[in-house]
């Protein structure tokens, strides 16, 4: 059992299983993620630079959860509101491979790593590159943005707190996607009611012969929003189309998967459509600006 006592100005942690006892000073190197190397280090890390309340690592992979934990420091740089929101950080035995659930009267969410998977960074290596492979997860994320996709839902349950105060609401909202619905509209909006983008658009169709799903979906538009909407959130990944929670949540893992900065969000909507026209492998249009509308609602 790890435990993390308040020392004069540090933490003290020991681990009664492993025999690990070690003083972290709060200042010296604790925070430099990329030279921790135990499971001890990385719970400290959590708690220390977090605010996480519980964390059991116990019996996971180093470096799986470490390469993990890498990915989720940088939505806590990009959405610095959200941090003491992330309760624990734990393992269990279970279908996913990583899970989100939010505890606390819906203030705060945990955070979890399949208990079997996460033991061995090869065994969720493969796992992960084959529920790509399926549309489990977006094409050119690796299992690290995993993680993203649960800091994800950390950002819009922090949203949804920020908007309302009374947790029954906030409730109502996790439960109906009201406002995951809002935010995935808006941003599908926002991208075809462009006409500079449209013109580009046809131009393109008109000169290109095979065509993607979200090239169809473009004509679609002239048929139908809701069709046009689906096809371009499918083409994000297939558990995008769970719904507006998981279409969020796939969105942050394919932006931060892909390296597309949060700053690239202020590139014009035409630009925006360049980038996915050109053959670079890039998150999906429909995530840049997913991500673009959770950015805005969280100032
Ligand atoms: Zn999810």
């Amino acid at each position: 059992m790890l435990k993390v006592i308040k020392a004069n100005d540090g933490y003290l942690i020991t681990d009664s299983e492993s025999g690990f006892e070690k003083l972290y000073s709060v200042k010296t190197n604790l925070i430099d993620l990329n030279s921790v190397d135990s499971l001890e280090e990385l719970s400290v890390y959590a708690i220390y630079t977090w605010g996480v309340e519980h964390v059991n690592l116990t019996g996971l992979d180093v470096r799986a959860i470490k390469e993990t934990f890498i990915q989720m420091q940088r939505v806590f740089d990009d959405f610095p509101f959200i941090k003491g929101t992330l309760k624990s950080v734990l393992h269990k035995d279970m279908q996913y491979m990583m899970s989100f659930l939010p505890v606390d009267s819906m203030t705060k969410g945990e955070i979890y790593f399949n208990s079997i998977h996460y033991k061995d960074i090869s065994r969720i290596e493969k796992i992960y590159e084959t529920e790509t492979l399926i549309g489990g997860a977006p094409v050119g994320t690796k299992f690290q943005h995993a993680g993203i996709h649960e800091m994800g839902h950390l950002v819009m349950l922090a949203i949804l707190n920020n908007l309302h105060s009374d947790s029954n609401v906030v409730e109502e909202h996790w439960l109906t996607n009201i406002e995951t619905s809002k935010i995935v509209d808006e941003a599908y909006d926002a991208l075809f009611n462009d006409v500079t983008s449209v013109e580009k658009l046809r131009e393109f169709v008109e000169n290109s012969e095979g065509m993607t799903s979200a090239e169809v979906a473009i004509i679609f538009k002239k048929f139908g929003r809701v069709a046009g909407k689906a096809m371009l959130v499918a083409e994000i990944s297939s558990y995008a189309t769970e719904d507006a929670h998981e279409a969020i949540a796939e969105s942050f893992s394919d932006v931060y998967g892909n390296n597309d900065l949060i700053v690239s969000f202020g590139q014009v909507i035409g630009e925006a459509f360049l980038d996915f026209y050109s053959n670079s492998i890039n998150s999906c249009v429909l995530s840049k600006h997913i991500l673009q509308v959770v950015n805005e609602r969280s100032r």
